[in-house]
């Protein structure tokens, strides 16, 4: 049903946007337009503004905007036919019949059918729930994970029996016809004819559109099959991705506090509602969606993703990131501490220690190169350049040139991109919206690569390569930590490895321990000729003396090089605000400066 397009056009005409605007925010004229502060996110001065002239809308601060109609949509919280009632009754209209659209009636029919009998399934679910005795299964777990009764009612919990058709037989004692009871959704079709009960001994999370009608089911299992979580097909009242767990419940709250806290699975929605963290949705345990994005962005302009910890976690976050972004949202991400998630760790540690996290959840980009630099070392050009090539995905997805070039900035300095030039090119391929070539920006880092093996470490390779006793004296005082960082680290590894299965670093096992890195691989027939000149004579050092004096410039070199480091984590620090990080920071430095003047090289080298 709709009203007919004609009737619509004219009410259009006929309304005053700015009256009927007036009834909810008090506009003051500015020039052409009128101007308040806008009701769709909180702020100080005006940016909310009312074009008559043009008929529209536009926020210049949350970038909200459209005609008459949408406006009241917006505000009313309703859908199009609803605000066309409440506007032709501002302008005092008479409504017209509304005429049958053949092309949407069925579909709305079916729809609507699908809603009824879930409507009835949760009914049945949540008295399974709270009064059979098969339901205590569902109880324990419930009060195992201490959600208490009014937060099961507010989210309509319930139990689907262990059963191959308890529920098809209820909803045909209801009345549903067996084409309705299948095309639902709750049942699985078998293919030599009738149907089974989808949900069984689970735990039912409903899933509710705007309007809080159940369109979608999760069921958790109780008896720790595979399969931890089973969710609804497609019906025709639900499609995949567009809807956000929980969002019925917590938009207000969304749009009061001007950000919404992204969780992915019911029970990181679940618990910290309970606990009181009600501006926060659920992108439902697969992927976040555009158009899960896009509803989002109707409420909150900023979004703190708080997934899980682990490496699946991680990267959904990354795709999230992605996602948020195109839409001109600000991204912050928070890691909890052992990387628990938010229903775990808000059980654990209470509420405040929470919201605490979460003001120290950290902008999108910092989250992404702390990610690109784990496992890798910015001494070895070939990880430095794999570390540039992850980031910049998420420096060209933000669309204000002006947060961009903060963030690429931002990216150089902890990537210790120092070359100008280097970094010049890499703010060109920044300018388009499109994707570079992959592996496009990796291919320019590596060209500049300006990390070369220090004069000490390629000595210090030689020595150990030519010399059985030089070799085993120093592979006992040589740490990780000292050639980790190196441009050559993975070479003095494969001594080490060698050392420690009995073999001798020859060309053929060091070849063979360096298979993926060619930079280094091609570098081992120099070091094991030996390029340097020693000095010759009764008084030149032995090597044992040399060897000693080039570990020692190594040590001198990484301390160096950790100081570089913590200037630029400092700085980060700084610019987040984040105290006890700076304290602890500084404190590393300052040691590290002690030790640095405390330390006399024999000589260098
Ligand atoms: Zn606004």
């Amino acid at each position: 049903m709709r009203y007919p397009q004609p009737f619509i056009d004219d009410l259009k005409r006929q309304a005053d946007i700015v009256r009927v605007v007036q009834d909810y925010v008090e506009l003051k004229k500015k020039g052409q337009n009128w101007m308040a502060c806008c009701p769709f996110h909180k702020e100080k001065t005006p940016s909310f503004s009312v074009s008559p002239h043009k008929e529209i809308f536009y926020c210049f601060g949350c970038h909200k905007g459209g005609n008459v109609f949408s406006f009241v949509m917006e505000i009313e919280r309703v859908a199009f036919p609803e605000a066309i009632k409440i506007v032709a009754d501002k302008v005092g209209m008479p409504l017209p019949q509304m005429i049958e659209d053949p092309r949407f009636a069925a579909l709305r029919r079916e729809s609507d059918d699908v809603i009824q009998l879930n409507s009835w399934a949760l009914e049945w679910w949540q008295q399974q729930l709270t009064s059979s005795s098969e339901g205590r299964l569902a109880r324990d777990y419930l009060s195992q994970r201490e959600i208490n009764d009014e937060t099961r009612q507010t989210f309509q919990l319930g139990y689907a029996p262990d059963s191959w058709e308890a529920l098809s037989s209820y909803l045909r004692a209801k009345g549903a016809t067996q084409l309705q009871v299948d095309r639902s959704g709750l049942v699985v079709k078998k293919d030599e004819g009738g149907s089974y009960d989808r949900f069984r001994g689970r735990l039912m999370f409903p899933v509710m559109d705007a309007q809080g009608k159940p369109i979608a089911f999760g069921g958790r299992t109780l008896k720790n099959e595979d399969a931890k979580y089973i969710n609804s097909p497609e019906t025709a009242a639900y499609i995949k991705g567009r809807n956000l767990f929980g969002l019925n419940l917590t938009r207000d709250e969304i749009r009061r506090q001007g950000f919404a806290i992204l969780v992915e699975g019911f029970l990181d929605l679940i618990v910290p509602y309970q606990f009181g963290v009600r501006n926060i949705a659920a992108s439902l345990g697969t992927a976040l969606t555009a158009d899960q994005v896009k509803l989002l962005n109707r409420f909150a302009r900023k979004v703190v993703v708080n997934y899980d910890g682990d490496r699946a976690g991680i990267q959904a976050a990354k795709k999230s990131i992605e996602l948020l972004l195109a839409e001109d949202l600000e991204v912050k991400v928070l890691v909890l501490p052992d990387d628990a998630d938010p229903d775990e760790y808000i059980r654990k540690f209470g509420v405040t220690e929470y919201q605490q996290q979460r003001v120290q959840a950290k902008p999108h980009i910092q989250f992404v190169i702390e990610n690109a630099l784990r496992d890798r070392s910015l001494n070895r050009p070939a990880d430095k350049a794999e570390a540039v090539e992850e980031v910049l995905p998420y420096i060209r997805a933000v669309n204000s040139r002006l947060q961009k070039r903060e963030y690429f900035d931002m990216a150089m300095n902890a990537l210790q991109i120092t070359d100008v030039s280097l970094r010049r090119e890499l703010w060109q391929t920044m300018r388009s919206p499109v994707a570079a070539q992959a592996g496009e920006a990796s291919k320019r880092v590596l060209r500049r690569s300006d990390v070369k093996p220090t004069v000490a470490e390629r000595q210090l390779l030689e020595l150990l390569l030519s010399d059985q006793q030089v070799r085993h004296e120093m592979l006992s005082r040589l740490e990780k930590p000292d050639y980790e960082f190196l441009a050559t680290g993975i070479i003095f590894q494969a001594v080490v490895d060698l050392d420690a299965e009995g073999k001798e670093p020859d060309l053929d096992g060091l070849t063979e321990k360096l298979v993926d890195d060619v930079e280094a691989k091609e570098l081992v027939p120099a070091l094991l000729i030996g390029e340097t000149q020693w000095e010759e004579g009764d008084n030149a050092p032995s090597f044992k003396v040399l060897a000693e004096r080039c570990l020692d410039a190594l040590r001198l070199v990484n301390i160096d090089r950790r100081i570089r480091e913590l200037n630029a984590e400092i700085a980060s620090a700084e610019r987040v605000g984040d105290e006890t990080k700076m304290v602890e920071l500084i404190s590393e430095y300052s040691g590290l400066n002690q030790r640095r003047r405390s330390f006399e090289p024999q000589s260098q080298v």
